[in-house]
């Protein structure tokens, strides 16, 4: 069987390639190849012996998702979905903005953590990506945009200036796959992203978060969500396993080798439920008392209007109730953004892929039964971050 030469950072391409009795310049080479000129055949890669390219055509391919749709917006948000087998597919979100481009990428078909307000969630879990699925979302993305950008006579420069981990499934579940997927983006011979451009979003995986800091610290998003433990323990199940103060203390772990660096606390605004000043006096709370002599400068809130679907049986607040919260947050000092909405005609919202892939696990079904249907069906619009 061929090897997929996206399941490679670097250190593992260069021991792939000396298992060859190559040199390791020829592996960066080979990676140039790949990731910054977006190469699809061996023969093209004109800088490399003829012996190699031989090796690379026997042992060796590129594999790529087929493309099953791809939705654009009027405001330039595209969304692509990808088929990864057995009747499941995953979605990549490209959201241009004047200053950046950014990318939201999946790492599960599907999520086993079950969020009550995600439509991943509800949808159960079907599999893990690989690596090589990881990285041919930037890959793809990086070069069919500059392609595109190409033939309309803009500037061929990088694209993508971002990545968000934030597309299906629980980045954190999945994470000894992940982590090369992240040494690729970061890689000077890659797509050369700082690691404060590439954002990793986890609903807390704590031993993960530490494990992270350790390995490849990028930026860090939380979805907390909720103030305390019995009101988070009913949006995202795994608050049961790992506790607010468990989660916050492993935050201010990974702010301690650089402590300008700060985490991003997402938070679903949820009509009634997790919106009202008693809540936003308990975060306010929570984050002083937690963060100590740092007071409420370790952390950014950003605030995400909750994208309806009929299954959660939840709403979204009212506009005027998250501006009181995001006041509310501001006067007592902690930073507070409130993501705005893009691709609303397109359907395209990080994470949210409701109706498209398969139910695996028939929970969606099972969940429908129970929860009456008050909620009126709305576009998901996509959400920018505006903290990175
Ligand atoms: N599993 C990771 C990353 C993917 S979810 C995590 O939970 O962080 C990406 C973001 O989308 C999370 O902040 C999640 O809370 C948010 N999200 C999920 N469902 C949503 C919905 N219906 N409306 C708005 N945001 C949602
Ligand atoms: Fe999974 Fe994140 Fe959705 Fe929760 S919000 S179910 S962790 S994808």
């Amino acid at each position: 069987m061929k090897v997929n030469l996206l399941d490679f950072d670097l250190q593992g391409l260069t021991r792939l390639c000396e298992q060859w009795g190559e040199k390791p310049f020829r592996a960066t080479q080979l990676f140039r190849w790949i990731h910054q000129k977006g190469a699809i055949n061996f023969a093209e890669m004109s800088d490399l012996a003829k012996t190699l390219r031989l090796q690379l055509e026997q042992h060796c391919e590129l594999v790529a998702l087929p493309v099953v749709s791809e939705h654009r917006s009027t405001d330039g948000t595209i969304k692509w979905l990808f088929d990864v087998g057995a009747g499941n597919a995953v979605e990549t979100v490209f959201i241009p903005e004047d200053d950046r481009g950014t990318l939201c990428v999946s790492s599960q078909a599907g999520c086993a953590v079950g969020c009550r307000f995600c439509s991943t969630g509800h949808q159960g879990f079907s599999r893990n990506l690989t690596t090589g699925e990881m990285v041919f979302q930037l890959w793809f993305a990086e070069h069919f945009l500059r392609r595109e950008h190409q033939t309309s006579g803009a500037s061929p420069e990088r694209v993508i200036t971002n990545v968000v981990m934030m597309g299906m499934g629980e980045p954190l579940q999945n994470y000894d796959v992940l982590l090369p997927a992240l040494r690729v983006m970061l890689s000077d011979h890659a797509y050369g992203l700082s690691r404060r451009r590439v954002t990793v979003s986890t609903s807390g995986v704590v031993p993960m978060i530490d494990r992270l800091a350790q390995d490849c610290p990028v930026a860090l998003a939380v979805s907390l969500h909720a103030p305390n433990d019995a009101l988070r323990d009913t949006l995202v199940p795994l608050n049961r396993k790992y506790p607010i103060a468990e989660l916050m203390q492993a935050c201010l772990r990974y702010l301690e080798p650089a402590p300008r660096d700060f985490v991003t606390f997402e938070y679903c605004m949820l009509d009634g439920v997790n919106d009202q000043p008693e809540h936003a006096g308990q975060l306010i709370e929570l984050i002083r008392h937690q963060g100590q002599h740092l007071g409420t400068r370790w952390c950014k809130l950003n605030l995400i209007p909750f994208n309806p679907f009929p299954e959660s049986g939840l709403l979204r607040s009212p506009k005027a109730q998250v501006q009181l919260f995001s006041q509310q947050l501001l006067d007592a000092g902690v930073v507070t953004t409130i993501r705005k909405t893009r691709g609303d005609d397109i359907d395209a919202a990080c994470g949210q892929l409701a109706g498209e892939v398969q139910d695996r696990t028939g929970v969606q079904q099972r969940r429908e039964q129970r929860i009456e249907s008050q909620v009126h069906w709305a576009p998901k619009p996509v959400y920018v971050d505006e903290s990175h």
